[in-house]
């Protein structure tokens, strides 16, 4: 099972350890769309797969 985001933007975000995954859902959103996201923000955007 996987964590999976998949951003506005089109790029999808995908990883098996979850801290891993939050870590580069924030990383994403602040290298590309220079925003904070909250650990409660990417897990209400996250789906399992
Ligand atoms: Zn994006």
């Amino acid at each position: 099972m996987a964590y999976v985001v998949t951003c506005p933007c089109g790029v999808t975000i995908r990883d098996n350890d979850l801290e891993q995954f939050v870590k580069a859902v924030q990383q994403h959103g602040k290298d590309v769309h220079n925003q904070d996201a909250s650990r409660e923000q990417v897990l209400a955007m996250a789906r399992e797969e």
